[in-house]
């Protein structure tokens, strides 16, 4: 289970030690998965006092969180009012808050815990096409700015001065966002739990959660721990330690690649910001430069195949359609990671039995998310309200077909998508 061959894995922060864990151990809570999830818990469990054991079956970040694009976004895929309208009148302005606040939350931890992971908070630009992505970013703005975020709109011309590209029709630049090194951030979160308190276990794959007593006993290769909470803080890299929790997401692996550094007249065109960009498309790409100038651009990978890594060369093509003054530049890194989408786009916050909770489903948005989802998970243990309601577990209705289902969902996604591109351009009303 070692890191892949990542720019992260290649640029981040010294890892803190965390052993294997020996022996038989004891804590209040147990947590499954060493993420930005299951880290940000143990982290928040052990400022309220609350003794933490973090089991990880590769090291602190091995998963999604030392692997994904590091941009911090702010909201969910879908707008306020489906926010609304899922959650109902009088879940839904916690919800939203919670939203509101989770960017805030990350950059407030690397501040409060001196974590060092080359953050930036430009702000997240929104970049589409045609009358969806206009429809897509009118929401975004006018239902975002009832709630007084200040999100500016961009047309074409605009845009392109913004993030140094005419490629998209229109775009908007939301201020909550920006980016970081994401496995430097899961290891300072790592370091920060650890000096409050919390064991963090690596090479620690939990084997079996069983009852014993009023608690829980979590089987591992070389011991186990009793504990009267558990977290199971898996998302994409959910196996079968809990019966069931699998079916309640469909993973999905999502590729990765970064050029070397750009010389000064190519950082001049792209991304003169130093903006964190996501697509309105439904097949998406996401993009940023790193702490040393080289361009980093992510998408949807493989639905079928969920090794790691896949081809990346569709990557290197869109980036330079993108920015052809990426032609010709060295690409140095492709690695993957699995993220884990619902087929809402939400989230979910589940009571799997008496005092076991999860967390997951953070749909390729865990940085602020799964950072939050600690808070959310801590608020749980305590016995505290929680912003985002604790459910019951659902599973995803003929799990055993999602990868069809996704496959589909990409296809026609891609054929939609070229339709928009080809419309004439729309102006934003
Ligand atoms: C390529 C890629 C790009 C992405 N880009 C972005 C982005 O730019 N911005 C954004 O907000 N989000 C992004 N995401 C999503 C984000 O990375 C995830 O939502 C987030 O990292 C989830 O954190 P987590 O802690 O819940 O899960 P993970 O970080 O995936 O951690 C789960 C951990 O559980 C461990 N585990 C599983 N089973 C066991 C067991 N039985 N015992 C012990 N350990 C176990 C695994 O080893 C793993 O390390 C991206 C995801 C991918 C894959």
């Amino acid at each position: 289970m070692n890191l892949p061959d990542s720019l992260w894995a290649a640029s981040a922060a010294p890892a803190a030690d965390t052993p294997p864990l020996a022996g038989k151990q004891g804590a209040d809570v147990a947590i499954v998965g060493g993420g930005f999830t299951g880290l940000s818990a143990a982290l928040h469990l052990a400022e309220a006092g609350k003794s933490a054991i973090v089991m990880e079956a590769g090291e602190p970040g091995w998963g999604a969180s030392g692997r994904n694009g590091g941009q911090v976004n702010p909201g969910w895929r879908i707008a306020p009012s489906e926010i609304a309208a899922k959650y109902g009148g009088n879940r839904a302005p916690a919800v939203l808050d919670m939203l509101d606040r989770a960017p805030d939350l990350v950059f407030d931890l690397i501040g409060r815990h001196g974590i060092a992971c080359d953050h930036e908070r430009p702000g997240f630009v929104h970049a589409g096409f045609g009358r969806f992505g206009k429809a897509y970013l009118e929401a975004w703005v006018k239902e975002w700015g009832e709630l007084g975020v200040t999100v500016e709109r961009y047309d074409r011309a605009g845009l392109e001065a913004l993030i140094g590209t005419g490629f998209y029709h229109l775009g908007m630049r939301d201020p909550r966002g920006g980016h970081l090194q994401p496995l430097s951030y899961a290891r300072g979160l790592a370091r920060a739990a650890i000096a409050k308190g919390a064991a963090i276990h690596g090479k620690t794959r939990v084997r079996g959660v069983h009852r014993e007593g009023r608690g829980w006993r979590l089987a591992t290769d070389g011991g186990e721990v009793e504990a009267e909470h558990v977290l199971l803080c898996t998302n994409g890299y959910t196996d079968k330690v809990w019966p069931g929790l699998g079916k309640a997401v469909a993973p999905l692996t999502s590729f990765i690649a970064a050029t070397e550094p750009l010389d000064a007249e190519r950082l001049r065109q792209v991304l003169p910001g130093r903006h964190a960009v996501a697509e309105t498309r439904r097949a998406l790409h996401y993009f940023r430069l790193d702490r040393d100038n080289r361009f980093v651009i992510g998408g949807r990978g493989n639905f079928t195949n969920l090794n790691e890594p896949g081809s990346v060369e569709h990557l290197k093509r869109v980036a330079t359609r993108i920015y052809p003054a990426l032609e010709g530049v060295g690409w140095r890194y492709k690695w993957g990671g699995r993220a884990a989408l619902t087929p809402d786009h939400t989230p979910r916050l589940f009571k799997l039995a008496d005092r076991v909770h999860a967390g997951l489903g953070f749909n390729g948005r865990g940085v602020a998310m799964g950072s939050m989802f600690g808070v959310q998970l801590t608020r749980a243990v305590l016995g505290e309200e929680t912003d985002m309601p604790i459910e019951p577990i659902d599973v995803i209705p003929n799990h055993a077909f999602r990868q069809f289902g996704l496959t589909w969902f990409l296809v026609t996604g891609r054929l939609l998508d070229r339709g928009d591109a080809r419309e004439t351009p729309p102006a934003f009303g």
